[in-house]
């Protein structure tokens, strides 16, 4: 490691202006190393003006002053302040107020009688006859001769308790004087280099240079954009394969299913099923993400991929989100397979003792062929004995480390991901990196709009009304309560009331499902309703991805402005699974923000779901899309994907973009990254701490 290098990532406690004391407060907003701070940009800007007395001063501006010291007025209780009383040259009186004043300090820089140099905040106090002019704790005071480096444009830096603005900046402006250049790791750089960049970001001196548009500022965002692709590519990167080989199969199992399903598979459906055969035909490792709207026929795709590798004596895995799921997809895909005599295991937490022994052998002998699980399959009991294919359905619910752990219980295992959350294009390229994206743009034939009402919570009565029309009819319907305030307790308290209530209105046809509940209790309800023994389901959100109960066409959700959109979507998705017309009642409480109606009108007129997650994204800044925790979406410190300016979006997708490029063609030409740029991208990585030891072990 090269010694310039070493001084980006020393420890902050160990610079004297920071040391044990401090640590914790540049700990909390900016991280433990140099370059942790050097990566806190000034974030705006202001100006210090120089005013020849009091009156040229207006309210609220940073103000540089000469005055004369007339008086030191200290504080006689401990409360009140130590006051100092000036004049400016036009002899306008005003004063300095200190709270917890250091006496001795404050008599040796301004000494009666002496003229001085002060700056900060004027503020004043107009009575009928009278202007009180005074300053609490100037940012600076001293000596005439001063003034100059106290008049123009200052950075202003995020700050957290127990630390001040010149704290910080003058720690930065240590730093850098400190530091030294790195060597170039962006091919052909037309930006000005690393540490000159730094410099000028801190450092600006007007509007311009605070915005992406200026070159040093992009050149670190890009930094950053590069070393997350290096790192993503990197991380997924394809086992080295000589010589590979295709591996040209027939389908056949896959075919036969075909010709036994009641329907025709859609376009969209057959060519992502091409294009997943072109990759594990490839002989290299397919890793693909396929991506639809809700209700396109994700599970039919996946199972036909299963079925390819079944053919050839290989087994695969299913991995989903919930228990709920993972039973229904074991039980539909059991189904399909059963005319085609193949094997499928369900395994999740619930199944225990010999159960789970004899499940966990099926899997080890390679008896199952399709094994559906939840998180129960990651562990490490968990032994396949030829692994071909892994699918993580609704993958966005899990994290990186989960989808690579399944992954890694084969190394050349084809990974398929599959999500029905519609994310914008920059989105999927952050959240997956380097994979290919198959799209299903297309619903199975016959489907109608879900017709969307949005309702106010006070005609619950007309709403249970309507339910005993649809009802009679042996329609089936869901009826959904939210989460409140992230409490889990009145999560299942508030369904349990509503399930009390209806239960008085609809009797025994009415059940009730949520998270608080038992496994096997929860399997009963969601079977009655599956059965249509029960026709009115109250629930929670467990219901919320991909449960699939085609009969059901009318789904009541309350509080309807406490969920995202993107939530919404997906809820409402649980109808309008045949061909029949099927309803959407979005309740809402009374106090409705300007907002929450907008985003609630957005759902009733829009049935896109990417159309939805932009609106989104646009109405609310993304977080909700897809629940940025759950997405894995990353957080950028240099920049916001999510969160910025509509005008600089462009900006930063181009720069996103350009990035990814770079990152590819680096690793191309030089993929131990042992060249010397190859070694100065290292130390990029090791910056952005993209070089935990798994990755470089890969990459060399
Ligand atoms: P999602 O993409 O949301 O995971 P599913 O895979 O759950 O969707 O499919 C939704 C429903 O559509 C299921 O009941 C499935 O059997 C049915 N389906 C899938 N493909 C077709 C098709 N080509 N024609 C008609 N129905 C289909
Ligand atoms: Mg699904």
């Amino acid at each position: 490691m090269s010694a310039p290098l070493n001084y980006y990532l020393t420890e902050l406690s160990t610079l004297p202006s920071i040391g044990k004391r401090r640590e914790k407060f540049y700990k909390k907003l900016v991280g433990e190393r140099v370059i942790d701070l050097l990566w806190h940009l000034p974030n705006q800007l202001s100006y210090r003006i120089f005013a020849n007395h009091v009156e040229d001063v207006t309210e609220n501006t940073l103000v540089t002053l000469e005055a004369t010291v007339e008086l030191h007025q200290p504080n006689l209780r401990k409360r009140s302040p130590y006051r100092i009383w000036l004049r400016d040259s036009k002899n306008n009186q005003f004063e300095l107020l200190f709270f917890n004043a250091y006496q001795q300090f404050l008599q040796r820089v301004a000494p009666e009688g002496k003229k001085i140099a002060l700056s900060g905040q004027l503020k004043c106090e107009r009575t009928y006859n009278q202007t009180r002019y005074y300053m609490s704790h100037p940012d600076f005071m001293g000596s005439v001769a001063e003034i100059q480096n106290w008049i123009g444009p200052e950075r202003i830096y995020g700050l957290t308790a127990g630390l001040t603005r010149s704290m910080v900046a003058s720690t930065i402006d240590q730093v850098l004087k400190s530091a030294k250049e790195l060597p170039e790791w962006i091919n052909d750089c037309q930006y000005p280099p690393f540490l000159e960049s730094l410099k000028k970001v801190h450092l600006p001196k007007d509007y311009e240079d605070l915005s992406f548009t200026n070159l040093s500022r992009q050149r670190l965002i890009f930094d950053e954009f590069l070393a997350y692709h290096l790192g993503m590519i990197l991380s997924n990167r394809r086992p080295k394969q000589e010589g590979v080989q295709e591996n040209l199969y027939t389908p056949k199992l896959a075919n036969q299913l075909e010709s036994l399903l009641p329907f025709s598979l859609t376009e969209a459906q057959k060519k992502a099923i091409t294009e997943l055969r072109t990759d594990m035909q490839s002989g290299r490792q397919m890793i693909r993400l396929l991506q639809s709207d809700v209700g396109s026929g994700k599970t039919l795709v996946a199972v036909m991929a299963a079925l390819d590798v079944v053919d050839q004596q290989m087994q695969a895995a299913i991995l989903v989100p919930t228990e709920i799921l993972a039973r229904q997809h074991a039980a539909k895909i059991s189904k399909l397979l059963e005319p085609l005599e193949i094997e499928v295991a369900l395994l999740t937490g619930r199944e225990k003792g010999k159960t789970r022994d004899q499940i966990l052998e099926t899997i080890r002998s390679g008896k199952a062929s399709v094994v559906i699980g939840t998180h129960a399959l990651i562990e490490n009991s968990v032994i396949f004995e030829n692994l071909g294919l892994v699918v993580i359905d609704e993958q966005h619910r899990f994290g990186v480390e989960q989808r690579l752990a399944l992954s890694q219980k084969s190394k050349t295992a084809h990974i398929l991901s599959m999500t029905a959350t519609p994310i914008p294009r920059t989105l999927v390229l952050a959240n997956h990196g380097d994979m290919d994206v198959s799209i299903l743009n297309e619903k199975p034939l016959g489907r109608k709009i879900i017709q969307t009402k949005v309702i106010s919570a006070d005609r619950l009565q007309e709403v249970v009304e309507q339910l005993k029309l649809v009802m009679s009819k042996g329609k089936q319907v869901y009826w959904v309560c939210p989460l409140i305030e992230e409490s889990e307790k009145s999560d299942f308290a508030a369904a349990v009331a509503r399930f009390e209530m209806l239960k008085q209105i609809f009797g025994d046809q009415v059940e009730l499902m949520h998270g608080k509940m038992k496994g096997p209790e929860k399997d009963a309800a969601m079977q009655r309703f599956i059965n249509g023994e029960a026709t009115l389901l109250v629930s929670t959100t467990v219901i919320e991805v991909g449960v699939d109960v085609p009969q059901a066409t009318v789904i009541v959700i309350e509080h309807a402005q406490r969920f995202g959109l993107a939530q919404l979507h997906q809820l409402r998705g649980r109808v309008g699974r045949n061909d029949m017309q099927s309803f959407c009642l979005l309740l809402y409480g009374q106090l409705l923000s300007f907002q929450s109606r907008r985003r609630l009108e957005v759902m009733r007129d829009c049935h896109d779901g990417f159309k939805i997650a932009e609106e989104d994204l646009r109405l609310r800044g993304g977080g909700e899309i897809i629940g940025t925790k759950q997405s894995g979406v990353p957080k950028f410190r240099l920049c916001d994907l999510v969160q910025e300016d509509p005008n600089d979006g462009k900006l930063l997708e181009d720069l996103f973009d350009k990035a990814h490029k770079m990152a590819t063609e680096i690793l191309k030409n030089d993929p131990t990254l042992s060249s010397p740029h190859g070694l100065a991208v290292r130390q990029l990585l090791i910056l952005h701490e993209y070089d935990n030891t798994e990755l470089l072990r890969k990459s060399g």
